[in-house]
C-alpha cells in the first residue's frame, strides 16, 4: 500500500516536471529570441530608433500561453512613451537583424583597418571592441556611439582595429611622446 502511493506521488511529481519543462523551453526561446538592444525605423520620424523589449515577460507569456511583445526602453522616451509601440511588427517579422549587434557585426564583415589594413575579423564579446575614424579623424570605439546614431556614423565614419584605435588615441593625447619615421612607416613610442 505504501509503496503504490509513493509511487504515485513520483509519478505526479515526473508529470509535473515533464509538464514545467513543456512550457519553460519554448519560454527560455522567446527570451533569448527578443532581448538584446534593437534598431528599428520609427514608424512615426521614419529615422532610426534604438528599443529593448521586454524580454522576461515575453517569456513569462510564453509559459502561461502566447508570448506579448512590449517594448521596455525606446531611445524616443520619455517625451513619446505613450506611443502605440507599432515598430514592434518589424522586431517580430525579423528579431534577428534588427538586433544591435547583428548591424554592427555585419558592417564590420569583410572590413579592412583604415591605418594597418588587417582584416578586423569577427566581432566577438570576448574580444577588444574594433573603432572607427571620423570625419574628424579621432577614433572611437562603437559601443561608445549611441545605437540610433550607427547607421548614420556607419555611412561616414572608417574601419579600425583595436590596436590602431589604442595607438591613435595614444598620439593625440600625448604627440610629444610620440616620433613619426616616415623611412619606416613606423611610429615610435618614447
Ligand atoms: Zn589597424
Amino acid at each position: 500500500m505504501t509503496i503504490t502511493v509513493f509511487t504515485i506521488i513520483i509519478a505526479v511529481l515526473v508529470l509535473g516536471a515533464g509538464l514545467f519543462l513543456l512550457r519553460a523551453i519554448p519560454s527560455m526561446r522567446t527570451y533569448f529570441t527578443f532581448r538584446g538592444k534593437r534598431l528599428v525605423t520609427c514608424p512615426e520620424t521614419h529615422k532610426a530608433t534604438a528599443i529593448d523589449v521586454a524580454a522576461s515577460e515575453a517569456a513569462l507569456g510564453t509559459f502561461f500561453n502566447e508570448p506579448t511583445l512590449r517594448l521596455s526602453q525606446c531611445s524616443r522616451w520619455p517625451e513619446r512613451q505613450d506611443c502605440g509601440q507599432e515598430c514592434l511588427q518589424q522586431v517580430e517579422a525579423d528579431p534577428e537583424n534588427c538586433l544591435v549587434w547583428k548591424i554592427v557585426a555585419k558592417w564590420y564583415e569583410g572590413k579592412k583597418c583604415v591605418f594597418c589594413h588587417k582584416p578586423i575579423g569577427p566581432l566577438g564579446h570576448l574580444d577588444h571592441a574594433p573603432a572607427l575614424l571620423g570625419p574628424d579623424f579621432r577614433t572611437s570605439e562603437w559601443s561608445e556611439i549611441l545605437p540610433e546614431q550607427l547607421p548614420e556614423v556607419f555611412s561616414k565614419y572608417q574601419a579600425v582595429c583595436w590596436n590602431c584605435h589604442v595607438t591613435e588615441t595614444f598620439r593625440r593625447l600625448h604627440p610629444e611622446m610620440v616620433v613619426d619615421r616616415p623611412a619606416e612607416t613606423k611610429r615610435v613610442i618614447m
